[in-house]
């Protein structure tokens, strides 16, 4: 299933936009209970006003709280990005550090947010593990556990450790477009033939396309900036505030 989904999402990447560690860091903060799209169309202007952590440390919060008010629970999302900032500022001279250890420290980061910025800003391998994750994993018999430490240690254990990035983006990536949680379309699946959840979501072929996400159904997908590799897999970018 691995090699399969490889070679269905080649171009699989993250999905917020982001020009350094701090950004994706805040990014990744910023998408709790919300999409990756409204994140991108927020942060232009969060970082175009503070550009680094000593800038948002020092910001005014009820100037923050209303650029993050599109991207709900903006109070607490605005504690905790001008929270991560001070500390960057104070404890790591304005710079996100490359340790698991030091991350997790920060305010509003547990271990889902540091991998992402380990995997996808600093080349460290991590496995994601969010709800798209949890669910697919599940579905394939990967594992049975629910706890997302758990299936973290469990996937480590399956998959070599320079697979771990890519690993967490294709199944997200899948997860998002094709095996949805409540309408898997197994009708349009390319892993269908090796999935044990075959017929948990719509079986026809035509009713199923119909069900598809972003490039796979022909739609924009969520990165205002896309890299190159999805723009050639015919991938379109997403819109920016206010022009969906
Ligand atoms: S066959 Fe259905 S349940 Fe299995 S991966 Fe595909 S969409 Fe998901």
């Amino acid at each position: 299933m691995y090699r399969e989904l490889a070679e269905v999402y080649p171009y699989a990447h993250p999905e917020l936009d982001f020009e350094n560690p701090f950004q994706l860091l805040v990014a990744t903060v910023l998408s709790a209970q919300t999409t990756d799209l409204r994140v991108n169309q927020t942060t232009p202007a969060l970082f175009a006003k503070y550009p680094t952590p000593e800038d948002l440390a020092a910001a005014d919060p009820e100037e923050v709280e209303d650029i993050l008010r599109p991207t709900g629970f903006f109070r607490a999302k605005t504690r905790s990005v001008m929270g991560l900032s001070k500390a960057l500022a104070e404890e790591f001279g304005g710079e996100v550090p490359g340790r698991l250890e030091d991350l997790v420290k920060l305010p509003g980061v547990g271990r889902k947010t540091a991998f992402v910025v380990l995997g996808n800003a600093f080349g460290r391998p991590g496995i994601t593990v969010d709800t798209h994750f949890m669910r697919l994993v599940r579905r394939w018999k990967w594992t049975e556990a629910t706890e997302p430490e758990k299936i973290e240690a469990e996937m480590s254990a399956l998959f070599p450790k320079r697979d771990w990035t890519m690993l967490s983006h294709y199944v997200i990536f899948h997860g998002r477009r094709i095996c949805h949680a409540r309408k898997p379309a197994c009708g349009a699946c390319p892993v269908a033939e090796l999935c044990p959840a075959y017929g948990e979501g719509e079986t026809d072929p035509e009713k199923a396309k119909k069900l598809l996400k972003y490039e796979k159904g022909g739609f924009p997908g969520q990165r205002l900036k896309p890299p190159q590799s999805y723009l050639d897999h015919g991938g379109i970018p997403a819109p920016p505030l206010g022009k969906e």
